[in-house]
């Protein structure tokens, strides 16, 4: 019997599901027991060229319609999306192996959120008039055309409406690449969009794996690449889309510092340190996975933390009761598992986990380690999974140092309760998304993104429609041209 997580096709194309079977076949392994519960296939040239051409004759029309109407379409998405949450974020965690407690309250309704946000932006996308004596400019804010949204495997159906909905809003039309470990969300949202009155071909998914993304990404048709993923992936991707002067926002890794003060109210800090740690099983590119303690409270922190950590509930993800799932791959939990060996080899002190849970599918016990040090493996490289290493400090120049002393720059938090010191500190911090006695918030208001190698450009809030969008002037003389001849 075919799976409910089977889609009815690969890739969805102009307003329908299409399949081409000549691509490499993907299996969908559901990461809580292994087992392979749907397949997809690669976008062949063919189908690449399909979704290309497509969206490229859809963004025209689309863009010429007004922003109230292009807006009315994405709210109504968003009414459907939070109409189907629940089977949705069932979806969600096939695709994902994320438990059901999280996928229900983070995943379409955060993707509802943007079809709701940038359709109420649609309408009021303008330019200005800048008075010149007689003569004036206006500015036009015009779509930039056909862009590619290619997305990780952690929010399937957040990434691809974080990037769609902005796109359409600005009236471009979309071929967004899914990541291949999770490509069934993404196809909803296609679905989604076409229900909710888009019309055909501005909202495209392909499948495939990066040999897919770069082909999208080097067509000369492309005017903008939109990328959540690893570090090397966006240098790659961003060095293909360089060649064709295309526009692109880049979503990348982190490796970024939490700073806990000795006067920081302790169950909140520990409570940011969870969240920034083990939500989705630590599979989060902003996680604040350098937890610097102050000396003072360091062992109350992590006695604190050890037993809250104890109370995580591994399980089936389908359980609403579970509260913490498993790696989406087998690979990913290797990974992870050398990395927690590393720690142990490198001298840090292993406060809890640290070893893969002794249960069906990909689970890993969220880990603890103290007295990690700057130059740790483990504290330099993004791991991507439920491992939280806690350094100590003891002033507040010597923090920032050493959290800046990284190649990333995503986001940084700090628990304190003097304001001034946390205002300062996260002045001084290099990062794009920052938290004050609080940890990994991502409304849809607030721009999202990262410094350094953690990316360019913002997703979210309005400073996502200035990246999916350009603007044009226009002179207008009013009197006689002058001209020396
Ligand atoms: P990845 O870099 O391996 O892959 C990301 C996507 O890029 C996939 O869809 C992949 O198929 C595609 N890709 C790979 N090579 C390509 C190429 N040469 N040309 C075009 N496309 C190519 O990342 P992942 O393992 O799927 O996700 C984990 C990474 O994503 C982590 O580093 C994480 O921090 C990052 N991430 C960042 C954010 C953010 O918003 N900053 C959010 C989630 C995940």
């Amino acid at each position: 019997m075919t799976h409910p997580a089977q889609p009815k096709a690969s890739h969805f194309i102009n307003g329908e599901y299409v399949e081409d079977t000549a691509g490499t076949p993907i299996p969908v392994i559901y990461a809580a027991t292994g087992e392979q519960i749907a397949t997809v296939h690669a976008a062949t040239p063919a189908i690449v060229e399909q979704a290309l051409s497509t969206a490229k004759a859809a963004q025209k029309a689309w863009a010429k319609m007004t922003g109230t109407e292009r807006g009315r379409i994405l709210r109504r998405a968003a009414d459907i999306m939070r109409e189907g949450n629940h089977d949705l974020s069932v979806l969600e965690t096939y695709d994902t192996g994320k438990p059901l407690q999280e996928t229900l309250v983070a995943d379409a309704t955060s993707g509802a959120d943007a079809l709701e946000y940038f359709g109420g932006l649609a309408a009021s996308l303008t330019g200005e008039h800048i008075p010149l004596g007689e003569d004036w400019v206006y500015t036009k804010r015009e779509a930039l055309g056909l862009c590619v949204g290619i997305g990780a495997w952690n929010y399937p159906t957040q990434i691809a409406c974080w990037k769609g909905a902005p796109a359409l809003a600005c009236g471009n039309a979309m071929v967004f690449k899914p990541s291949e470990t999770t490509p069934l969300c993404a196809l909803k949202v296609a679905e989604i969009l076409i229900e909710a009155g888009a019309p055909a071909g501005v909202f495209n998914v392909v499948q495939g794996m990066g040999e897919v993304g770069g082909a999208l990404v080097t067509d000369p048709r492309v005017d903008k690449v939109s990328l959540t993923g690893s570090v090397p992936t966006g240098k790659k991707v961003y060095a293909a889309a360089a060649e064709g002067m295309k526009h692109v926002t880049m979503e990348l890794g982190g490796k970024s510092p939490l700073i806990i003060f000795d006067d920081a109210d302790i169950d909140n800090a520990v409570g940011g340190a969870i969240n920034g740690n083990f939500y989705s099983s630590g599979q989060v590119c902003s996680n604040g996975t350098r937890v610097f303690v102050q000396k003072g409270i360091k062992e109350k922190f992590l006695a604190r933390l050890a037993e809250r950590t104890g109370n995580a509930i591994l399980g089936d993800p389908m359980d609403e009761a579970t509260s913490f799932g498993p790696m989406v791959t087998e690979n990913q939990m290797n990974i992870v598992l050398g990395y927690i060996e590393k720690g142990k080899e490198e001298g840090a002190r292993l406060i809890c986990g640290g070893k893969r849970a002794d249960m069906d599918g990909y689970f890993i016990e969220p880990t603890v380690f103290a007295d990690v040090t700057d130059d740790m493996t483990i504290a330099r490289e993004e791991i991507f999974g439920p491992v939280m290493s806690v350094l100590d400090f003891d002033t507040e120049e010597e923090v920032v140092a050493r959290a800046n002393d990284t190649e990333f720059g995503l986001s940084a938090g700090v628990f304190t309760k003097d304001f001034t010191r946390a205002h300062r500190v996260i002045g001084n911090l290099e990062a794009g998304s920052c938290f004050i006695n609080s940890y990994n918030d991502a409304p849809v208001e607030a721009p999202f993104g990262g410094v350094k190698a953690s990316g360019v450009g913002r997703e979210n809030s309005k400073e996502a429609i200035k990246h999916f969008s350009q603007v044009k002037s226009v002179y207008v003389r009013m009197g006689d041209v002058e001209a020396a001849f």
